[in-house]
């Protein structure tokens, strides 16, 4: 079984994100990037099925700028195969996105696609759907176990009050939640076998996709800034204060 993950270069999670003083979005100049920490689990899974010898070979991809060779770079360390970077400088749009990965997944043939549930920077949770839609594949998303079998896999979905279980027919797309793995650090030996991965830089006109913006981003704001807390000198005090000011009881 071949397996084709997406993974995003984002900001890092790190990161106390600032939003631009015009409000146009957030600052990006100077601040760490890494790789979308969902699309990190979703190459440990990827890994994991090979190393149980359930998968083939692992293909990862990554749709934007020049510097997203080294979040190509950190799968490999991981454990992936080899790369393809379709390179752009444009926003990277979920519906622009889903059209690349259709098109490399026509190329590739995989049997299944490993994206993570959602970017941490733009939160869209959309390409995953919108790929399998487009492909009319299974799909399985907010995936917390993955369990290929014979033509199909079983996927544990974690959904509001509990887990569900679905089997989907393969060729298939999964996307990942949190409690699916925990991925691993790359060691040092592995990065410099990554090193000689191979790495294919695609031009998206080639994949004849548009990336010309659907959503346009009117306004970004920071969250309120939460208020100084108070002591209270007894429980009495406390009690009244949530009842007579806060009126949470
Ligand atoms: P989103 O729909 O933007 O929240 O992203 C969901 C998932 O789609 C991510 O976790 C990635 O696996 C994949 N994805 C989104 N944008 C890109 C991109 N520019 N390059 C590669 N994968 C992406």
């Amino acid at each position: 079984m071949k397996i084709l993950v997406a993974v995003k270069r984002v900001v890092d999670y790190n990161v106390k994100v600032r939003v631009k003083a015009d409000q146009t979005g957030v600052e990006l100049a100077n601040v760490k990037m890494s790789m979308n920490p969902f699309d990190e689990i979703a190459v440990e899974e990827a890994v994991r099925l090979k190393e149980a010898g359930k998968a083939t070979e692992i293909v990862v991809v990554s749709i934007g700028p020049a510097a997203a060779q080294e979040t190509i770079r950190t799968a490999l360390a991981m454990g992936a195969d080899r790369g393809i970077l379709v390179q752009t400088d444009a926003e990277t749009q979920p519906l622009a996105v889903a059209k690349t990965l259709k098109a490399l997944v026509e190329k590739e043939q995989p049997q299944l696609v490993v994206l993570g549930k959602q970017a941490i920077d733009d939160d869209s949770n959309q390409t995953g759907q919108m790929l399998a839609a487009l492909l009319g594949w299974a799909q399985g998303t907010f995936a917390s176990k993955v369990v290929p079998a014979d033509g199909t896999v079983a996927v544990t979905r974690e959904v509001d009050g509990g887990l569900e279980t679905v089997s989907l027919k393969l060729p298939a797309i999964v996307t990942t939640d949190l409690r699916l793995n925990e991925p691993r650090y790359a060691s040092l030996p592995n990065i410099m076998k990554a090193k000689k991965k191979p790495i294919e830089t695609v031009d998206p006109a080639a994949l004849g996709v548009d990336f010309s913006p659907r959503v346009k981003t009117l306004k970004v704001v920071e969250p309120p800034k939460r208020k100084g807390g108070v002591k209270v000198a007894s429980v009495q005090e406390l009690v009244a204060k949530l009842r007579d000011e806060a009126r949470v009881i």
